[in-house]
């Protein structure tokens, strides 16, 4: 369907049990290795159904292909030993994390995702939109034994996305979305590089550019982190009007449940705005009267034409029931909104 309030996901959905332990982020794989990029493909069937079946617009493969959302598509570059793990501190710190260690020149040999693209293609026939991990959150979820600058690597990443971005574009993609939660973190780099790092990464992407800016997923190290972000979030307040000039069409945002004044927005001019609508911290499930209360609040600073109701963040980490239900909620609480616009 076209028109306002076409409802989408920042991203990713739990995995089936068979594919990959439940619930967890960087879950190991069920499957033995020459059974599971068949198991992958079958899983992103399901991601689509489940997202048809609830009546999102545009839809994407639930990142059921990767392990984790930076890492599955770092696998499979040159320049990095997966085998040279060593545990950082990652998002300033906030919490632990098991990364690999660049030891080399950033090179892409091949697509990384072009097969999954296709597949998810394929098989439907809503808008389809794709995530990447962006090159400041990249920086930021890796060791770095050769580049030895933060800048210097990123735009290192930037060209190899770039490269992936307009391949998975060609494929047919209606939105390629990147992600960086590290925005929110490092203010001062995202207006030293972190904007021009963006636009080096989607220089030429034959589709919707998007970036996805939350303040992570829905696990106890962030929950904990927010309980210090005081009683207003004004990250954004910084980053919004860098990106309102940019020339990424879409910023997908958490506002639901949080304390991001909505009057940032505001700062967005111009912008589609992927407003999350959904709270992927709560196993409640919302009523779709709640998401049509929280998609009103935006309303009031957002147009309905501009207007994408989403979901805060991925929901790899919720179980599926309750992914099924946040769902259809957000498709139902979109609908009664639009019932609501003047024709
Ligand atoms: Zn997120």
């Amino acid at each position: 369907m076209s028109g306002p309030l076409q409802t989408t996901i920042a991203g990713s959905l739990p995995k089936p049990a068979w594919l990959a332990t439940p619930e967890m982020l960087w879950a190991p794989w069920q499957l033995p290795p020459e059974r599971l990029a068949e198991g992958q493909r079958d899983a992103v069937l399901i991601a689509l159904k489940d997202q048809e079946t609830a009546g999102i617009d545009v839809v994407t493969d639930g990142e059921q292909s990767r392990q984790h959302f930076v890492h599955g598509f770092l696998r499979h570059l040159d320049g990095i030993d997966f085998d040279k793990r060593v545990t950082i501190g990652i998002r300033a710190d906030r919490y632990k994390a098991e990364v690999p260690t660049v030891v080399g020149a950033i090179r892409r040999r091949a697509p990384v995702h072009a097969d999954e693209v296709r597949w998810a293609r394929a098989h439907t026939q809503r808008k389809l939109k794709f995530t990447l991990p962006g090159p400041m959150t990249i920086v930021d979820t890796i060791a770095d034994e050769h580049y030895r600058d933060r800048r210097a690597l990123a735009f290192a990443f930037a060209q190899v996305i770039n490269e992936e971005a307009r391949d998975l574009a060609a494929l047919g993609l209606d939105v390629l979305q990147l992600d960086e939660p590290a925005f929110n973190v490092y203010l001062d780099d995202v207006e030293r590089w972190g904007i021009d790092a963006l636009h080096a990464a989607t220089a030429g992407v034959g589709c919707t550019t998007a970036v996805h800016i939350c303040y992570g997923y829905g696990i106890k190290a962030n929950i904990d982190w927010k309980q210090t972000l005081g009683s207003e979030w004004r990250q954004y307040e910084r980053t919004f009007p860098l990106l309102a000039k940019s020339r990424i069409r879409q910023v997908s945002l958490e506002c639901a449940n949080s304390r991001v004044p909505l009057t940032l927005l505001r700062l967005l001019e111009g912008k589609d705005v992927l407003a999350g609508a959904i709270d992927v911290a709560s196993r409640t499930v919302e009523t779709p009267e709640q998401v049509a209360a929280n998609i009103r609040a935006v309303m009031e600073h957002v147009p309905p034409e501009r207007l994408f109701p989403c979901t805060n963040c991925g929901m790899v980490v919720l179980p599926r029931d309750v992914v099924r239900g946040k769902l259809a909620a957000l498709a139902a609480g979109a609908a009664l909104v639009r019932r609501e616009l003047p024709a």
